[in-house]
């Protein structure tokens, strides 16, 4: 698969503390690649990075051009959209009202008809579309940010830990819900994970990160072994 996105040298720093270090990184076109290691490895730093979110150096191209002299929003419109924890959805808003959110450019006729897909492809938030969201579940509330995501048709994905928070059966349910996305809509992610065991169910590429550096990095095909993967389980994380 041809790359949709790569990062150079890429670091981030708050103040003084290095939080990413010289990271090198690539996404292929439809491809899902996973960013997995501790709390406060630089996980999000580098997602965040990528959607401009918050200052970084190094070198970032996206579908061939230089996004890192682009702010956030018009990254949004090159296609790339940061995906928040789940319950960074606003809660004061109705579900509808949140949906809309993620396709606020987008004329009254594609929001519709994107707001209709995503109603397909997560019927559990379909008919709670009047409630505000804070009356969602924690894994309702997961699948509507990633929804919300979706609404502006993008082309790369940046899932912050999607987990995070949920019960197992929740998380299973929401990874299940990837492996979908991943197939019918062919759309790249970067997926940020503390959970090895769901994260390789959906992911083609692994980075593994430690102390803002990427220390190791496998194909699916590469842990497809039971050995293999208690190797880079042992190794990494
Ligand atoms: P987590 O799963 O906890 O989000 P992470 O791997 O995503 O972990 P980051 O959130 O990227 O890690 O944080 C990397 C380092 O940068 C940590 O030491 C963190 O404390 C620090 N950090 C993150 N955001 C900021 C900020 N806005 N200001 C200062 N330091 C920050």
């Amino acid at each position: 698969m041809p790359e949709l996105f790569s990062a150079r040298g890429l670091s981030v720093r708050y103040g003084a503390a290095r939080a990413v270090e010289n990271v090198d990184l690539s996404v292929p076109e439809k491809g899902v690649v996973a960013l997995l290691g501790a709390n406060g490895a630089g996980k999000s730093s580098v997602l965040k990075a990528i959607a401009g979110l918050v200052p970084a150096e190094g070198e970032m191209r996206f579908a061939g051009e230089d996004i890192g002299v682009l702010a956030a929003r018009q990254r949004v419109r090159r296609g790339i959209v940061y995906v928040p924890e789940g319950r960074q959805i606003v809660g004061s808003l109705t579900v509808a009202e949140n949906l809309l959110l993620g396709g606020f450019f987008l004329d009254a006729r594609m929001q519709r008809q994107r707001r209709d897909l995503m109603l397909e492809l997560f019927p559990e938030i379909a008919n709670r579309l009047k409630s505000p969201a804070w009356m969602l579940s924690g894994g309702e509330q997961q699948m509507l940010a990633i929804g919300r995501g979706l609404m502006s048709a993008p082309r790369l994905l940046l899932l912050d830990e999607p987990s995070l928070g949920l019960a197992p059966l929740l998380i299973r349910r929401v990874f299940e819900r990837l492996v979908t996305i991943k197939q019918d809509t062919g759309l790249a992610i970067m997926l940020v994970e503390q959970n090895f065991r769901m994260t390789i169910k959906v992911a083609d590429e692994l980075y593994f990160v430690r102390n803002g550096a990427i220390v190791g990095h496998r194909s699916a095909a590469a842990i497809a072994t039971a050995a293999s993967r208690a190797e880079v389980v042992e190794a990494y994380l």
